[in-house]
């Protein structure tokens, strides 16, 4: 609650308009104690006096009542009518949607045709029948207007009902014996009070415009009674000889709609958890590079080299150091590994090379990835583009994510052929269905038309290889592709990887967590721990005497077919936040062997070329050894 608060203050165009709106209620709530003139009370010597004449602040109207009295008493009135019709219109709008959406068939068909009924008529013209029907008067006025903003709620709350009754929550209420009126209050009405509220706060000020609207053209408050629409109504045959008569609830009811709106808006971008992530700050098309230093020059070793990589997110006072300083190379054809637990900055490693993280909040802040001796970080947005999926692709963890719900994977497919040449109709497909031969999926001339929520798991992530592979790249980075597969598919699309590789060429950085994957498919290894690089080498190395002892305890916790009576062991201990990171070794809160001098100063990669270790106490036993 106080997150909203102090959101809603940060939009500043919210806070003026929450600051106005709360003068204009309590000045409204306190009329009745101010020494006002009788509002109703007239006096035709005094007609028109002008604003700021004595006894009267904003003058008076063509019977000589005071303006300034009207405009409290007026502003009182319609403040609580707008708002009373408001909670009406939301409260029966909100009952009907919920019970439409929660039960659904032959309920929801009767009561949204009624409430589409309702909304075939244009909006005031209902408004207009309704009084014609109920005669003229404030509260008919607020009846109608709150009808006519029942279907507005009723089809919005209907549409998340439908959404949340199907969840697992809820039907894990019914299971657990709870009556549908229990569900109602006790899961489904908590999940759409924030939308009711949302709605609300951005159609009050419409309501109060409707009902000033009412008033104005006499069917609203009744004279003498004042209220806004009813002011504005009666001073319009003075509106060129005293226009003041006009302006004083003229201005009222543009401050008042004016800063309901501002403020309603700020509501909802503080209450709606998309909005509220970011999402009305559109991201930038290539992650921001703001480098402290000039980029490090490449050494020279390998296809796609990358060179003391930085990057961080700020988010609004913090540093989050998720990449700190990350040197890695791979060969054409060479598979590596970059293995560590999550959060340990692999992604946005991988993410930073193509300039894919968002940004706000990340940001590249030093380092260089060349791809064939071209520095990929430093790259204007258009070169960057050119070669994102033709020379480095990239294969995402959830290809559920990634496919295009909506469209067929083979238009997908030639989609992303099309970003990189022009290809006729037939060429793409011919191309896409070679591309999903060449990841194995099995009668790939049908396939093509699949949607994607047609394939299971496996055959997606297959797709979404066969999309990577589309435009021949060198490179291919693939982040935790297997993860959401159970273990024989995983296998499979293990070995589709390894026969493209072989086949092709192609260079491949794996990212994963898992060792018997690195063991099955990668050359080389790199251990991440806390957004730095702790040890790398060849697999067959690493695997054999694992030196660092982050990468000992990770291999621990990995258990072995036919291992024995070997206990599994966890790390005690969290990874560190990386908005604080330790100064030292990171890894020295969870490491037994720490001693003092590793958690003093900065700890080099120390390498002889093949092998490199970040650790002061490297341990020198072979696994086997040490068990
Ligand atoms: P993984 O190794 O599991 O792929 P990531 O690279 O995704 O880890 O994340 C590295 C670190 O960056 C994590 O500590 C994470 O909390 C942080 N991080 C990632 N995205 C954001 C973000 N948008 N804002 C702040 N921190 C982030
Ligand atoms: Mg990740």
């Amino acid at each position: 609650m106080t997150d909203f608060f102090k959101l809603l203050a940060r939009n500043r165009l919210a806070l003026a308009g929450g600051i106005v709106l709360a003068a204009v209620v309590l000045l409204a709530l306190v009329t009745p104690l101010l020494p006002l003139a009788d509002p109703d009370v007239t006096d035709t010597s005094n007609r028109f006096r002008p604003v700021f004449s004595e006894g009267a602040l904003l003058g008076t109207d063509h019977l000589g009542r005071d303006l300034l009295s009207r405009l409290l008493w007026g502003t009182r009135l319609s403040l609580a009518v707008g708002f009373a019709a408001a909670i009406a219109a939301a409260t029966i709008g909100a009952a009907i949607g919920i019970i439409a959406g929660y039960y659904g068939g032959r309920t929801d068909n009767i009561l949204m045709r009624g409430v589409d009924m309702l909304m075939a008529f244009p909006y005031i013209l209902l408004a207009l029948a309704i009084v014609a029907a109920l005669g003229p008067g404030l509260f008919n006025a607020l009846i109608a207007v709150a009808t006519v903003n029942v279907p507005f709620f009723a089809r919005n709350i209907r549409g998340i009902t439908v959404g949340i009754a199907n969840k697992e929550f809820v039907d894990a209420a019914r299971l657990s014996g709870l009556s549908h009126t229990q569900i109602i209050l006790s899961e489904i009405l908590p999940n759409v009070i924030p939308v009711i509220v949302i709605a609300m706060s951005t159609t009050i000020g419409w309501m109060i415009l409707e009902t000033a609207g009412l008033s104005f053209l006499g069917l609203g408050s009744q004279p003498p009674q004042a209220d806004l629409g009813s002011m504005l109504g009666e001073a319009r045959s003075a509106l060129i000889s005293n226009p003041h008569t006009s302006i004083v609830p003229g201005v009222m009811i543009l401050v008042i709609v004016m800063s309901i709106n501002l403020l309603g808006d700020g509501v909802r971008d503080a209450l709606d958890p998309h909005l509220k992530s970011g999402a009305l700050s559109r991201p930038m098309a290539a992650t921001r590079v703001a480098r402290q230093s000039a980029a490090p020059k490449p050494a020279g070793n390998g296809l796609l080299e990358v060179r003391a990589l930085e990057s961080q997110f700020h988010v609004k006072n913090r540093v989050y150091r998720a990449v700190g300083g990350v040197d890695l190379y791979v060969e054409k054809g060479e598979c590596l590994g970059i293995i560590g637990e999550s959060g340990s900055g692999k992604s946005v490693t991988a993410l930073s090379v193509m300039g894919l993280v968002a940004s706000p909040p990340g940001v590249v802040t030093g380092g260089a990835a060349y791809y064939d001796g071209e520095d990929m970080i430093g790259a204007p947005y258009r070169r960057l583009r050119d070669m994102r999926g033709r020379n480095v692709a990239y294969i995402f963890q959830d290809p559920l994510a990634t496919l295009h719900p909506l469209y067929r994977i083979g238009d997908q497919l030639v989609e992303a052929i099309r970003a990189h040449r022009t290809i006729g109709k037939a060429g793409g497909r011919a191309k896409a269905i070679e591309l999903l031969k060449a990841v194995r999926i099995p009668n790939a001339e049908k396939r093509i038309s699949d949607y994607p929520h047609e394939m299971s798991g496996g055959m997606r992530q297959r797709v979404g290889i066969a999309m990577a592979l589309a435009n021949d790249p060198d490179i291919i980075i693939a982040d935790e592709p297997t993860t959401a597969l159970d273990v024989t598919v995983q296998a499979q699309v293990l070995t589709i990887l390894d026969d493209l590789r072989r086949s092709r060429g192609l260079a491949i950085v794996f990212i994963t967590h898992d060792f018997g994957v690195v063991a099955q498919l990668c050359d080389r290894v790199a251990v991440m721990y806390a957004g730095r690089v702790v040890e790398e080498g060849r697999t067959a190395d690493i695997l054999e005497t694992p030196r660092h002892p982050y990468t000992r305890r990770l291999m621990a916790c990995v258990p072995e077919l036919g291992g024995g009576k070997r206990r599994l062991e966890a790390i005690a201990g969290l990874p560190p936040v990386v908005d604080n990171l330790p100064k030292g070794c990171a890894f020295a809160e969870r490491c037994l062997k720490a001693k003092g001098e590793c958690r003093k100063g900065d700890i080099p990669l120390v390498s002889d070329g093949t092998r490199g270790v970040r650790c002061l106490f490297p341990e020198s036993t072979s696994r086997e050894a040490a068990e």
